[in-house]
């Protein structure tokens, strides 16, 4: 039988070249090629953007009027796309109910057990909200089951050296000129010219604390009735009550910057009443075993089989099956009580892929990025069988990905390149892993290659000061004390959960106040942030516009005068999507292009303000006279972003983009101190050799690095190595090794060294 094909025709999303490509269906596909090659516009800008489009089209045309129409992705034709499900890093729900036990289901069968097996001292029967923190039968009234206390921060909410019309509320929801803020000043209850420093306390009650003051607002017809809630207490109702899915995802994050979060003390954290937390199995309360690390729960677990219950045995089965699949990806050190919102993008992304295994659907596509982030190798083996079972399921599982192991295990390799952004988009080679290493493809020959050749006989750079690590103890970190050497690099190595973010950022970093961290966090900003405001150079540009064109500043500015009128500057419109992934679209009035047409209208040496921000920083180094501008756009090509456009909203920068980009603004700075959190992830080999050389510049330039690593060609590069370990959670917590990497690599204790020596 003829294997089925997803079959792509004329694909030219972003720099893809009008590609064309077959994939066969139910195998194990892996996408790769440098950073900026078109991956991602290949395998969720085009594949998954157009399935869900299919998608929407098979729905009911009721259904359909509800929904945005989508445009279709630049692409002729794709065929045999099914569903698709993309299990990304994105962290999960950040409301603060959202725990490991809750995202798995786990904590609702634990209750479950607790209301058919639990003891009391009196005996009585319990139905199972009676355990659940959502539930007020439950829930620990101080805390209303959240575990923690949470009160608006409210010097993030207000800048008090401003008046209200000024824009002292700096919650984007009151932004000036905006809805509420007209709302707020029009009540007539403050000084709205003031600086909030000045008001009375009685003023700055009113706006934060109010509890719905009546106030008369005037209007065209006449006045009508309103109320004045205080801004605090709108907030505090509007998220803390709020269930986990009433907030869309956009509106979430914004509120959660403004809240300020502390355990509970009259139940310790544990969300439940003290009724509830007193009942137990087999000697454990709820809170116990929600708190046991899960290896440690499967064993409890394990223990309670042959009660001769089948009720409760059922669900021991099915608690263990999902326990199963969350210890086999390597997340057995977590608990269910863990909250979610803590969880790094790695360890996100594997709840969420241990929850689809327990998924009985077939025939879906599942799109993953990256999943070996955060994985030490010796876990990847691990990574690469729960890939493989869930294509055994009959599902296709798409897998955009770096990492040698995992591409040479795929059924199906997908080589895009052979450079980046204009250089890139082709398809360089497709096929099966062994053929591609013969092929001579980037990745083919970056393979075949072995190791980065910066690495080899590299000399370690000496160092005498030091910075001390004394009696470290939070998570599972078991009295840790070390030296981190000053004026060198550092890498911080262990398996996942082994201690390494809590001896660095739990510990070291808090005492560090100077240390600048450069992690794959988005770059936090409004959706109009773009790599040229980002570095300071568009003001630069709009002065040089401005002064060739005698127009004022201002009109070149998407933010304010020149921006379109419809998509406030941002050239697209997000759409809220009830059940699926939120959309962003094309904006339809300025295509995309950010600007009014006045804007359009004026040109600067024949290029519009708008086509200046399309070009790459080279281009636009050339383009323009100030010397500045071309200084500062350098610094971009040194970090490896010379594809970019230098207009692209930050927002569509992968996380490896972001980071460069934030080392971009740092290299020229001396004397420093940098902590980095895997800066190798979403680079390909040949990335790798490059940051390699900037890292190496920092240390030239005197600062100290500290990398927090997985990649053994990295962490083989560093002047010292401090191997955390031995396991992960209670199995971790302590320094297994630390020294050069020559020193480590024949450490026999050191999972790292193993994979140093070969
Ligand atoms: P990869 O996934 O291989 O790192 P991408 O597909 O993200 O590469 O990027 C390919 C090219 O398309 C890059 O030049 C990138 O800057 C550009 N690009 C990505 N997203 C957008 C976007 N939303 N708008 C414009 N250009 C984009
Ligand atoms: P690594 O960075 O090596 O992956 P971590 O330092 O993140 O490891 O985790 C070490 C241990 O500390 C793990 O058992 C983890 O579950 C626990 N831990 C990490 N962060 C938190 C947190 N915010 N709250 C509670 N436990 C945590
Ligand atoms: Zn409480
Ligand atoms: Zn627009």
């Amino acid at each position: 039988m003829k294997e089925q094909m997803i079959s792509i025709t004329g694909a030219r999303t972003h720099n893809l070249r009008n590609v064309s490509l077959d994939i066969p269906k139910n195998r194990l596909v892996v996408f790769t090629g440098l950073s900026g090659s078109g991956k991602s516009s290949l395998v969720f800008d085009t594949i998954h953007t157009e399935a869900q489009r299919q998608l929407i089209e098979t729905f009911s045309s009721f259904a359909r009027r509800r929904l945005p129409k989508l445009s279709r992705p630049d692409v002729d034709e794709i065929k045999n796309i099914g569903t698709s499900i993309v299990i990304d890093q994105k962290r999960m729900g950040r409301t603060m109910r959202s725990t490991v036990g809750t995202a798995t289901e786990l904590s609702t069968y634990l209750r479950m057990l607790f209301s058919r097996c639990g003891k009391t001292p009196d005996a009585a029967l319990y139905p199972s909200f009676f355990f659940s923190f959502n539930h007020p039968e439950g829930m620990c009234p101080s805390c209303s089951g959240l575990g923690k206390r949470i009160q608006v921060d409210t010097s993030r909410l207000l800048d008090r050296t401003k008046s209200l019309k000024e824009g002292a509320v700096t919650h984007p929801d009151f932004k000036v000129g905006g809805w509420n803020w007209r709302e707020l000043l029009a009540t007539g209850l403050f000084q709205v010219d003031l600086p909030l420093e000045q008001w009375s306390e009685k003023d700055l009650e009113t706006l934060l604390y109010a509890d719905k003051i009546p106030v008369q607002r005037a209007h065209a017809a006449g006045s009508y009735l309103k109320y004045h809630e205080g801004l605090c207490t709108k907030l505090e109702r509007l998220y803390v009550n709020k269930a986990e899915d009433d907030l869309p995802e956009t509106r979430k994050n914004a509120y959660s910057l403004y809240f300020t979060h502390q355990d509970c003390t009259d139940c310790g954290g544990h969300r439940l009443n003290r009724r509830a937390l007193g009942v137990t199995v087999e000697g454990f309360t709820i809170a116990e075993l929600s708190s046991m690390e899960l290896s440690a729960l499967d064993g409890f677990l394990s223990s309670l089989a042959g009660r001769n219950d089948k009720a409760a045995d059922l669900l021991v089965f099915k608690m263990r099956r999902i326990l199963s699949h969350l210890i086999g990806i390597g997340v057995g050190y977590l608990s269910l009580s863990r909250a979610v919102a803590t969880l790094s993008g790695g360890e996100s992304q594997r709840v969420k892929m241990a929850r689809q295994l327990d998924c009985d659907l077939v025939d879906l596509m599942y799109i993953l990025d990256e999943p070996t982030t955060g994985l030490h190798p010796c876990d990847s083996e691990r990574l690469i069988a729960l890939m493989r079972s869930l294509r055994d399921k009959g599902n296709s599982v798409l897998v955009v990905e770096h990492d040698p192991d995992v591409i040479m295990s795929a059924d199906w390799v997908v080589d895009i390149g052979p450079g980046a952004g204009v250089s890139g988009g082709h398809v360089l080679f497709a096929g099966e892993p062994s053929a591609m290493l013969a092929s001579g493809s980037v990745t083919g020959h970056a393979i075949s290659a072995g190791r980065l050749a910066q690495t080899a006989g590299r000399k370690r750079r000496e160092w005498k000061d030091s910075y001390r690590i004394e009696d470290a103890s939070i998570h599972n970190l078991r009295s840790v004390s070390c030296s981190i050497p000053k004026g060198v690099l550092t890498c911080v190595t262990g398996v996942a959960g082994s201690g390494k973010s809590s001896l660095i950022g739990g510990v070291f970093v808090p005492s560090h106040p100077e240390a600048v961290l450069i992690d794959q966090t988005a770059i936090t900003g409004n959706s109009r942030s773009t790599p040229a405001s980002y570095i300071g150079v568009f003001d630069l540009m709009r002065k040089e516009f401005s002064a060739v064109t005698g127009k004022k500043p201002g009109l070149f500015s998407f933010n304010s005068e020149g921006g379109c009128p419809k998509c406030g500057g941002s050239g697209c419109i997000q759409i809220e999507m009830s059940f699926l992934d939120d959309v962003r679209m094309v904006c339809d009035e300025c295509g995309g292009k950010r600007y009014n047409e006045e804007a359009l209208a004026v040109s600067c040496r024949g290029k519009t303000i708008s086509e200046v921000l399309a070009m790459t920083p080279d281009e636009a180094a050339g383009f323009f006279t100030t010397k500045e501008i071309a200084r500062r756009l350098k610094v971009l090509s040194e970090v490896g972003l010379d594809y970019i456009s230098i207009g692209q909203p930050l927002s569509t920068l992968s996380g490896g983009e972001c980071q460069r980009l934030k080392l971009a603004t740092e290299l020229h700075k001396k004397g420093g101190l940098y902590v980095m959190d895997e800066p190798t992830t979403g680079l390909h080999l040949n990335d790798i050799g490059r940051l390699l050389a900037i890292v190496d510049r920092l240390v030239r330039g005197g600062n100290t690095v500290i990398v927090i690593e997985h990649n053994i060609d990295f962490i083989r590069a560093a002047d010292w190595v401090i191997d955390m370990g031995p396991g992960g959670g209670k199995d971790g917590g302590r320094i297994v090794a630390s020294g050069t990497p020559e020193t480590v690599a024949k450490n026999r204790d050191s999972v790292t060294g193993r994979y140093l020596m070969q």
